[in-house]
């Protein structure tokens, strides 16, 4: 049994895999890994999209300090004076796809799919989380809340479904609906935290000057230090590794809630909430 992870999990087939992740341990197949150049051993495609995430603002993102894939939660900004860029992972995009060209390929799809105005859009509204404004904290919860809950009553219903015991269980607890507030407001409880401790050295951590003009340009501007194409393909990876599609709420997909990075959680949502404006 040398199975790639990845596919098992999410794709219910069974490929080789050829590498573990230096990163988060896991097995890897081609096309759910790679050997970037510029790290010392092959990465999991979910920390690869960690990696491109950080070099989109031109952060060097040293192993170990979290990044993104497998839940890892990203703490440590990046030192002052740094001067990051120099040794990112990815230098943009093509150099993205001539690093790991088999990976590069299998999420050919997912990765055009990207919009590139809702991911300047979706960038916009990180820095409104930022600062608790538009959205604020309680509105972004309120929202993914009732999202979560959508997807926490299907799932009670399946298991109710296929358990006949499942409904006695449920009413020993208060009854379906309270079974469903209490799974939501775990949820909730994880992102309000994150949204107050770690949204701002995460965004550190992907660039050290939190403006959203010097991140995306102004309004009018075409650009600005984000290689908006690079965080692009980080999305389009996100959805390649997760079969997620991008334009619903990722908050509906309670595996990847649970699983992946909050920080990619958090952006793949206001890509979600963007996407209507701009598709
Ligand atoms: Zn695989
Ligand atoms: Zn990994």
């Amino acid at each position: 049994m040398n199975m790639c992870y990845q596919c098992v999990t999410i794709k219910s087939s069974t490929q080789d895999g050829i590498g573990v992740c230096y990163i988060c341990r896991t097995l890897a197949c081609p096309q759910h890994g790679g050997l970037p150049s510029k790290r010392p051993g092959f990465h999991c495609s979910r920390c690869i999209t960690g990696l491109i995430t950080q070099s989109s603002g031109g952060s060097t993102s040293p192993p170990g300090s979290g990044t993104g894939g497998a839940g890892v939660p990203a703490t440590k900004p990046p030192a002052p004076g740094s001067g990051g860029g120099a040794d990112r992972a990815f230098a943009n995009s093509v150099d993205f796809e001539l690093q790991v060209p088999l990976l590069a390929q299998a999420s050919t799809e997912e990765r055009r799919k990207v919009d590139l105005s809702a991911v300047r859009e979706a960038i916009r509204r990180l820095f409104g989380l930022l600062r608790n404004e538009v959205p604020s904290h309680q509105d972004f919860l309120d929202r993914i809340g009732s999202e979560a809950s959508e997807a926490i009553r299907d799932e009670v219903w399946r298991q109710m479904r296929q358990r006949e015991n499942a409904f006695g269980y449920w009413q020993e607890r208060g009854g379906v609906d309270a079974g469903v507030s209490a799974e939501r407001d775990a949820i909730l409880g994880r992102y309000r935290a994150w949204l107050a401790e770690d949204l701002e050295p995460w965004m550190l951590s992907v660039y050290p000057i939190l403006n959203e003009n010097v991140w995306v340009g102004e309004r009018d501007e075409p650009a600005g230090v984000i290689d908006v194409l690079l965080l692009a393909d980080a999305m389009g990876l996100y959805a390649y590794n997760w079969q997620l599609d991008l334009e619903r709420s990722p908050f509906r997909r309670l595996d990847v809630v649970v699983a992946s990075d909050p920080a990619l959680v958090v952006l793949a949502e206001l890509y979600s909430q963007s996407i209507a404006a701009y598709a």
